[in-house]
């Protein structure tokens, strides 16, 4: 299956990957492009069109002029073509997952990982008919009753980072298109092929043409959505200077807007830990998918005597990771996602060397034979890190695990707490007690216990706190299908003998 046209492209060059706008791929306006490379290889694989406000209006007029019949289609028939299109994401699995690993360089066990967690957000969003009931009392007053109604919004648009090519925008449009939305997905420029694929199996499962378009592009793709006056919904992930400027000129225009911005995430190990156990929890959390991860663990923080064995027992199954291509076997991590951005990460390595944390794994010297162009780094452990450190404030997004030594579990909460990010945690302990007190007091949004990476299921929402959210509701679950839609409250009175009597003051039921 290919992917891009062959628009202005001589033999031998890459191909341009095509905008999807009213349910058929369509050739840009723009004359601005980008590249997309293999981050394996450091090959450039396709050309990416950067659009502009003139591609942005053909997009949003598309979805525009297909939301009247899509919001009065029964939930129930847009639940059907939901369904038809989860299945189709399943027996098209491999192709995207070959997709993602191609153009994000994760390994393919992974890349199929978080295929399947995107998955599952359409499932959930297949429950639209049950999702979108509303509430009823009857008699709220005498021969009066309250019923509310949950109406979508219009044309919703969703902004997403280059690290989850598949899973992150599929935690936006199944829900909004379920509520009765249409929408207009601007992927990352990094990644933009697998959008278009799913647009494809989206029509293939019936969807009508102009409810769900992609188009291409970076800054000025995103401004010409932020102004337009038909959007009335943002959705944005990725870093957290871009999901603050997102939100702030998103709610200046009028729009409502969800903005997850980045992390940096803490497991907090107590000295009654399965340290074994934690270890190779944290080694999977910190350097999966090369660290580029929102949740990845990118601070340990180690309590009392758990420290030693478990900076020992960390760097040991650190040292024998296995990294190189994505798309081959056996290997657990594979590069980073460009030339510029491992160089980013090898310099707070080197800054973090010279702040006098302790270098316990060095990934910089590594080197993949066969694939001298690829992105690589190999994974890099500090310890003796300390709060004002680069390496600890900064994301780095990248397979650069810190760790702090602290004397107990309250100094554990308070620098979890302290910190200006609160997407995810975890606490790792055999104490119910010390969970219980951890769950309630730390101010985090997502809060695993013996869980490294906790992730919630699509049922529930996913959002982070503080800098790592701007706006008010998270992804998924019910706070997605309250994010897509309005709340209206109908109070009706029929009955001719309860009629009450006439004047001019407030009125109160009962
Ligand atoms: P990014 O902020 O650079 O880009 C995200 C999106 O914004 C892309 O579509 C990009 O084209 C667009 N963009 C980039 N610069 C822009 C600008 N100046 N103005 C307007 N739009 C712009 O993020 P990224 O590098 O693609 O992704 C990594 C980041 O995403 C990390 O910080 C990571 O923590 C975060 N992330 C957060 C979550 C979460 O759930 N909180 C999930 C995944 C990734």
């Amino acid at each position: 299956m290919s992917i891009a046209t062959s628009r202005a492209t001589r033999e031998g060059e890459p191909g341009i990957v095509p905008l999807w706008i009213g349910g058929q791929r369509v050739e840009p306006c723009t004359e601005r492009f980008g590249e997309v490379t293999n981050p394996a290889t450091g090959a450039v694989i396709r050309r990416v069109p950067f659009c502009g406000a003139e591609d942005v209006a053909r997009a949003v007029g598309a979805a525009r002029a297909a939301f009247p019949e899509w919001r009065s289609t029964p939930p129930l028939r847009r639940a059907r073509i939901l369904t038809r299109f989860r299945e189709l994401m399943e027996a098209h699995r491999d192709e995207l997952v070959r997709l993602v690993t191609e153009e994000h360089g994760k390994t393919l066990a992974d890349a199929a990982g978080s295929v399947q967690r995107g998955i599952e957000v359409i499932e959930f969003a297949s429950g639209a008919p049950h999702l979108l009931k509303g509430e009823h009392a009857e008699d709220v007053g005498r021969g009066v009753d309250c019923h509310s109604l949950l109406q979508p919004l219009g044309v919703c648009v969703g902004i997403t980072p280059f690290n989850f090519p598949v899973m992150v925008p599929l935690w936006m449009f199944p829900v909004a298109i379920a509520c009765g939305n249409t929408f207009v997905l601007k992927p990352s420029e990094k990644v933009p092929s697998a959008s278009l694929r799913m647009a494809e199996l989206f029509k293939e499962a019936g969807l009508p043409d102009g409810v769900f378009n992609v188009i291409h592009g970076d800054k000025a793709a995103v401004d010409a959505l932020l102004v337009h006056p038909e959007v009335k919904a943002v959705s944005f992930v990725g870093s957290t200077p871009i999901a603050r400027y997102v939100y702030e000129t998103g709610a200046r225009h009028g729009k409502r807007v969800q903005a997850l911005g980045g992390a940096k995430n803490h497991a907090v190990v107590l000295p009654d830990a399965d340290l074994d156990f934690a270890a190779e929890a944290l080694v999977g959390a910190a350097y999966g998918s090369a660290g580029e991860r929102c949740m990845a663990i990118s601070a340990v923080v180690a309590v009392g005597e758990a420290a030693d064995p478990l900076v020992e027992k960390l760097a040991a199954r650190a040292r024998r990771l296995k990294v190189g291509p994505g798309s081959e076997p056996g290997v657990e991590m594979g590069p980073l996602i460009s030339r510029a951005h491992r160089d980013r990460v090898k310099g707070y390595v080197d800054q973090g060397e010279a702040a006098g944390a302790r270098l316990v794994v060095d990934g910089r010297g590594l080197q993949v034979p066969g694939h001298e162009y690829g992105f690589f780094l190999g994974p890099t452990l500090f310890d003796h890190v300390t709060p004002e450190m680069s390496i600890y404030r900064d994301e780095i997004f990248g397979p650069v695990l810190v760790v702090l030594r602290v004397r107990d579990f309250g100094e554990a909460l308070e620098l979890v707490n302290r910190n200006p990010y609160g997407n995810g945690t975890a606490l790792f302990t055999r104490s119910g007690a010390a969970a219980r007190r951890f769950q309630n007091e730390v101010e985090v949004g997502m809060v695993g216990v013996n869980v490294p990476i906790p992730v919630p299921m699509a049922f529930f929402s996913f959002g982070g706190w503080k800098q790592s959210l701007f706006g008010d509701l998270h992804v998924h679950g019910m706070e997605g299908v309250y994010f897509y839609t309005r709340t209206k409250v109908v109070t009706t009175r029929w009955s001719e003998t309860d009629l009450p009597g006439r004047g001019l003051s407030m009125p109160t039921l009962g």
